[in-house]
């Protein structure tokens, strides 16, 4: 196990996670959500995304850097219709599932 990305909040980690797995690398989040336990960073609260076989960890920083310029600029965007908070890589919300622009 190796970590490849320390995420500023749990929503932020399963997104890079998610995107390790797309491209085939084995990825788990450890953090916040307690999942992992493993007690290595007793006293950070920031979720961690760490993967699973080490050698590929120049292809995941890779990765993380290639999604982290793709991903749409701006700041947390506030859903018209039902007021929830979503996060900029979100096009609809995640709450009520409607357009961000409409
Ligand atoms: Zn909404």
């Amino acid at each position: 196990m190796k970590r490849v990305y320390s995420a500023e909040n749990a929503f932020d980690a399963q997104i890079i996670r998610d995107h390790l797995e797309h491209q085939g690398i084995t990825a788990t989040v450890h953090g916040n959500m307690l999942t992992g336990a493993i007690g290595e960073l007793p006293m950070d609260t920031r979720p961690t995304v760490w993967i699973e076989d080490p050698d590929l960890y120049e292809r995941a920083r890779d990765l993380i850097a290639q999604f982290e310029r793709a991903r749409p600029e701006g700041e947390q965007w506030i859903c018209r219709h039902c007021r929830e908070i979503n996060e900029p890589a979100f096009e609809i919300c995640w709450a009520c599932g409607r357009d961000r622009e409409t």
